[in-house]
């Protein structure tokens, strides 16, 4: 008889109580733009934790003590992946915990960047905005496979956020096409926008590798420099990452302008121009057309 109470009363307990409804989800985000993807997707059932936080470059983090407590609290972390992230499985490995990992650019068609003669996949494919659709699609799922009971939710917000991502694709193709083709190009500070300019048609030049860590060379940036003038390229941009000097010392000596500042590896806090993922490219797309109509 006990036993019999005691089955049916963890059956109500099952059937009458949602595990989810007390506490929402922990997932840690690598940095902030995978960050802004999880919470659209996720909304009020997951808590986002971001380690490398708005206008914080991922490529320099180093990780503290209290971030391995941040990804042992988890349940699940979302990545970049493509090396983006060279810190990560050591951080994992710190935490003592096991979350479920996942690649947001599980699927998409990398590209490779070339870094003093060797071949490096560039980490940067939330620049073009078809991957994010790919990022989200994957988030989605990740999500559904460790809280099933969210799956019509998340579903749900996919279905919404993708058809603003795709508007958002279609308004860069229409902002890029109005620019004169001979002016689609630009400098900026490291190599952060390779899959735009490829996506989207526009020339991109950069003084520094596809990573921030290792400073161009008075040789690269000399080059840069006779490019500007040979090619004409009208504006050089700053970037949110990015130590503005080595930008306004190519525009200086080339006689190009400062273009106004990109928005690379991370969004701004939310009261600036790029709180979300959408506002970073809407806001790029606005310093880009401001810069590059005759
Ligand atoms: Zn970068």
């Amino acid at each position: 008889m006990l036993r019999l109470l005691t089955f049916c009363s963890l059956l109500g307990l099952f059937l009458g109580t949602p595990v989810h409804a007390a506490e929402p989800i922990p997932v840690v985000a690598s940095f902030s733009i995978v960050g802004d993807i999880v919470s659209h997707i996720g909304g009020n059932r997951v808590n986002v934790d971001t380690l490398v936080g708005p206008e914080e470059d991922a490529h320099v983090f180093d990780p503290a003590p209290r971030d391995a407590a941040r990804i042992a609290a988890a349940k699940l972390v979302v990545i970049n992946g493509l090396g983006f992230e060279g810190w990560m499985d050591r951080l994992i490995k710190a935490s003592g915990g096991a979350p479920k990992l996942t690649i947001a650019s599980e699927g998409i068609l990398s590209h490779q960047s070339t870094i003093d003669g060797h071949e490096r996949i560039d980490p940067h494919a939330w620049q073009d905005v078809g991957n994010v659709r790919t990022y989200a699609r994957n988030i989605a799922d990740a999500l559904i496979a460790i809280d099933p009971e969210g799956g019509g939710l998340y579903r749900a917000n996919l279905s919404s956020y993708d058809d603003e991502l795709a508007g958002l694709d279609q308004e860069i193709r229409a902002a890029i096409s109005a620019i004169p083709t001979e002016r689609r190009k630009i400098v900026t500070t490291h190599d952060a926008f390779g899959y735009f300019a490829l996506a989207y048609g526009i020339e991109m030049v950069a003084p520094q590798s596809i990573s921030t860590e290792a400073e161009a060379s008075a040789k690269d940036v000399a080059r840069i420099i006779r490019q500007v003038k040979s090619e004409k390229i009208p504006a050089v941009f700053l970037e949110n990452v990015s130590d503005p000097r080595l930008a306004e010392r190519i525009a200086a000596e080339s006689g190009a302008r400062i273009g106004g500042k990109l928005y690379s590896d991370a969004l701004s806090k939310e009261n600036a121009p790029a709180g979300t993922y959408i506002a970073m490219i809407k806001a790029n797309i606005r310093e880009l057309t401001k810069a590059l109509m005759p």
